[in-house]
């Protein structure tokens, strides 16, 4: 007699890991003040109330993650050191709701698949991250954050904080006027 095999005993059986949405969060204007090309943590102000959305979207499942443009690397006006510092001061005021952060140093017409409009550094953080794409959203201030959402295949949300009223017509599938209420759109409460 041939016991009946159990799924568990079943050869080949592929594990399948469960998806999470992701908010891709632009940095400068978006989540922190815009401060030029900032380099010195104490110039480092978050946006008030973030962090508690953000604490929310996690304890939903969702992942945090940030997608920054900082050419000001590749033009030598700061280092490696001095973003990882302006960063863990950003991630501080934030309560460490952060997932990931995924930067881009490259200059502008460089041809980089990274750097936004390009959705290098979101595909990228969507194979590290198991991300589900198409639950996920781009939050950011500027017409190329929504580019490389839309590049990405995410939905995208323009904020009105740092450049975003510049950026109104860019054809954003939200526009919010902070941040956190920008979450809230994505998260659906
Ligand atoms: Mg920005």
């Amino acid at each position: 007699m041939f016991k009946k095999r159990t799924r568990r005993e079943l050869p080949g059986t592929v594990l399948i890991m469960k998806l999470r949405p992701a908010l891709f969060l632009d940095r400068d204007g978006t989540l922190m003040e815009e401060v030029n090309h900032c380099h010195d943590p104490a110039e480092v102000r978050a946006y008030t109330g973030t962090k508690e959305e953000l604490a929310r979207a996690r304890s939903l499942g969702w992942s945090a993650i940030i997608i920054t443009n900082q050419s000001g690397i590749g033009r030598g006006f700061f280092t490696l050191e001095q973003f990882h510092s302006v960063q863990d001061e950003l991630i501080r005021q934030l309560g460490g709701f952060i997932d990931a952060s995924y930067m881009s140093p490259d200059l502008p017409n460089s041809g980089s698949l990274r750097r936004k409009p390009a959705a290098g550094m979101i595909l990228e953080a969507a194979a590290d991250h198991m991300i589900d794409l198409e639950r996920s959203f781009m939050i950011g201030d500027r017409n190329f954050d929504i580019e490389c959402g839309r590049n990405a295949g995410v939905r995208t949300i323009l904020v009105e904080t740092g450049y975003g009223r510049e950026h109104l017509d860019c054809g954003s599938d939200f526009i919010a006027p902070t941040v956190a209420q920008a979450i809230r759109i994505a998260i659906g409460n």
